[in-house]
């Protein structure tokens, strides 16, 4: 169906999806009015349990999708391995956003790369195994390189560092032959990622250009705001994810991930069809946030350029930090709620395990000096390797 001029507030919104992006999707819906519906199978979802209507069933199940397209003016994603099919079947009855083909390309590596080099953004040196001759024809230069699966990857998982052809042989028959993509190793200085909401009439804003820290593959750190990267880069990080989303024609919020090499080159690593663990910073240090935006778009409400009113920074806080000396433990947060510029977000996941994304604290302050500061006792009291 294609996008409603206005979905007034009242009208129920869906989300495809029920973790920590689809319950802050569905938070920020909610303070503009609007009802919502999750649909996920996990009864302890942390979207399902703050949503009107949690519709409890399989993603392709036909069932829950006629549930869920009945109950909702417009529907929305908030992971990216919701699959394409569920999109198309709701699209028949219902506006959904982004649509099925934008989600398609994401979701997989390989198209995804061609889409960037479409667009005119470059990305890493790559090569496509999606058999044994594709193996044997990979070329020297890609090595040491990163073997990713093609689809279904997330923080770090489905990927192998290569050496050698021995190596990469024996890492692709552990991921029992799948399609995947071989990406060189290159040399980072360090990563970034912007947000960009495109509206149904192709209006685009978009957030500012946040400098990312992962560990072991995770999102561990983003800071926002003057001086935490050079204007020349995040001006080309920008003018490259409106590109991306432009060429999708894609309608709602995007992310696209990049690397800066150490001679300064910036490249384009990879997008997320939604609001992105890097972009949850904007719930406080920004008038609209990620979750706003995809709000917006999805409603057809006016797509404002958010603002940034303080500086930020972002630490995820995994399950790991649930365990100390062996034992399972509350993190110290009566020491993190007393830090000034401190916002504590938690998920509800009722289960910690290592690894595992279980909330983030945002520390924002009037300079990005004093942000990085108090980020850092934080990180003393909760036990966080300083940045
Ligand atoms: P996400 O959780 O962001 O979806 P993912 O599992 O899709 O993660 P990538 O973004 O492909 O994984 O890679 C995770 C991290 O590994 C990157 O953020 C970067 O730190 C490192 N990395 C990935 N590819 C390369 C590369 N070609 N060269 C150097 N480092 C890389
Ligand atoms: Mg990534």
């Amino acid at each position: 169906m294609t996008a409603p001029a206005f979905l007034p507030p009242g009208s129920m919104l869906g989300v495809m999806g029920g973790g920590q992006l689809g319950r802050m999707f569905v938070h920020a819906a909610q303070r503009l009015g609007y009802s919502t519906a999750v649909l996920d199978p996990d009864a302890d979802s942390p979207a399902g349990r703050v949503s009107h209507l949690h519709v409890r069933t399989g993603y392709l199940d036909e069932g829950g999708l006629a549930e869920l397209a009945e109950a909702c003016a417009a529907i929305t994603t908030e992971f990216e391995n919701v699959p394409a099919a569920a999109l198309t079947r709701l699209a028949a009855r219902r506006f959904v956003a982004p649509g099925a083909a934008a989600v398609a390309i994401a979701q997989d590596r390989a198209q995804e790369k061609a889409h960037f080099a479409r667009c005119g953004v470059p990305c890493a040196p790559h090569a496509v195994i999606a058999s044994r001759d594709q193996l044997d024809a990979v070329p020297d230069e890609l090595l040491p390189g990163i073997l990713k699966t093609a689809r279904l990857g997330y923080d770090g998982k489905g990927q192998a560092r290569v050496a050698t052809r021995a190596e990469l042989v024996q890492a692709w028959e552990a991921m029992q032959g799948v399609p995947c993509v071989l990406e060189k190793l290159l040399p980072l200085a360090f990563e970034c990622s912007v947000v960009v909401a495109r509206g149904a009439d192709g209006a685009m804003v978009h957030l500012p250009v946040q400098r990312n820290l992962h560990r072991a593959g995770i999102l561990a750190v983003t800071e926002v705001g003057e001086g935490v990267l050079p204007a020349a880069i995040a001006a080309q990080a920008i003018e490259g994810t409106r590109a991306i989303a432009q060429g999708l024609g894609y309608v709602g919020v995007l992310c696209v991930e990049f690397f800066v090499l150490q001679d300064g080159t910036l490249v384009v690593n990879e997008m997320a069809p939604r609001p992105h663990n890097s972009g949850h910073w904007s719930i406080d240090g920004a008038d609209l946030s990620q979750f706003d935006l995809q709000v917006r778009t999805l409603a057809g409400l006016p797509l404002v350029a958010p603002r940034q009113h303080s500086h930020a920074v972002m630490l995820n806080l995994l399950g790991d930090l649930w365990f100390a000396g062996g034992a399972e433990r509350t993190p110290p947060w009566e020491r993190v709620l007393a830090l000034p510029g401190a916002s504590l977000h938690l998920y509800g996941k009722p289960q910690a395990r290592p690894g595992r994304k279980m909330g983030h604290l945002t520390l924002v302050a009037e300079s990005a000096r004093g942000a990085r500061t108090t980020a850092l006792e934080a990180c003393a009291a909760l036990g966080i390797q300083a940045f």
